[in-house]
């Protein structure tokens, strides 16, 4: 359920990604196509975009800096909080990063959805997938390149489907950056990526954790929440962002998309269109 690209397309909360949105006509969709078409011209075309993604990169190289010279049970001088989580001293640092968005630019293939007039399905995201020419996240090879000089390990814990672990693998080399296949940890039947979190966890000590989703860095994200209940954690975790917690811009799709139609959205189910988002909206 990760890939809700354009999930506003779906006309039933019960359905899955891919069959509802396939039962989409070209009317619903086109009540929001200049959301989607935005989206993607803002991440395609915004120097913005560029700049946030770098900026995020570089707080992630400063807060590397610090981590590899200081000593792991450093105090964050703001927070009091232990700089690293740290369950045994011996354990080899490690940064978890995201694939999509994150590491990987996939706004071609939402703009080949808008330009053929599509929604996201399985099949053209696996076709995408296998071309393996998405290219990079500005800043995000440098930034791998820096930790991997530092020799911190790099893991990434990505919702593309096992399926997709070649393809993806391929996708990456293309782009210049080199990974063992034990290093892509993909999903394979649970979308939650705590299982995988711990996984790395018990080999190493993750330092950052770089994501565009909430749920790419604590399971407090992975459970169905409102509006409120998501920013009410943002309020929980607020020290961390630009500490432990990198997040890099996405517009396009992600949970926070997935909030709008939930939540017993009843203008979701029978009337998604601007109509349904615009209960959202506030005005003065
Ligand atoms: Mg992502």
């Amino acid at each position: 359920m990760k890939k809700l690209l354009f999930s506003f397309a779906a006309t039933s909360m019960m359905l899955s990604c891919s069959s509802s949105q396939s039962t989409l006509s070209n009317a619903q969709s086109g009540a929001t196509e200049d959301s989607k078409l935005s989206a993607v011209l803002w991440q395609q075309t915004s120097a913005e975009y560029e700049a946030l993604c770098h900026q995020a990169f570089n707080v992630a190289t400063y807060r590397l800096n610090i981590i590899n010279n200081s000593d792991l049970d450093v105090i964050d001088q703001e927070t009091g909080a232990a700089m690293v989580d740290q369950t045994s001293p011996n354990k080899k640092m490690a940064i978890v990063m995201d694939l999509d968005e994150t590491v990987l630019d996939n706004s071609p293939y939402n703009g080949w959805l808008i330009e053929n007039n599509k929604t996201y399905n399985v099949e053209s995201w696996t076709e995408w997938c296998n071309i393996a020419k998405a290219e990079l996240v500005p800043g995000a090879l440098e930034f791998i390149e820096k930790a991997t000089n530092q020799s911190i390990k790099i893991m990434y814990i990505s919702n593309r489907s096992i399926d997709d672990l070649e393809a993806t693998i391929a996708n990456l080399k293309n782009a210049g950056i080199t990974v063992n296949r034990s290093d892509v940890l993909l999903k394979s039947n649970d979308s939650k990526k705590i299982e995988r979190r711990e996984k790395v966890m018990s080999k190493y000590n993750i330092v950052i954790l770089i994501g565009d989703n909430l749920a790419d860095f604590t399971d407090g994200f992975d459970e169905e929440l409102s509006i409120n209940e998501r920013k009410a954690l943002i309020e929980k975790y607020r020290n961390q962002f630009g500490k432990k917690f990198i997040v890099l811009p996405n517009v396009m799709y992600g949970e926070w998309e997935n909030t709008l139609k939930s939540n017993n959205n009843s203008d979701y189910i029978q009337n998604y269109n601007a109509y349904g988002l615009k209960k959202y909206i506030k005005t003065f």
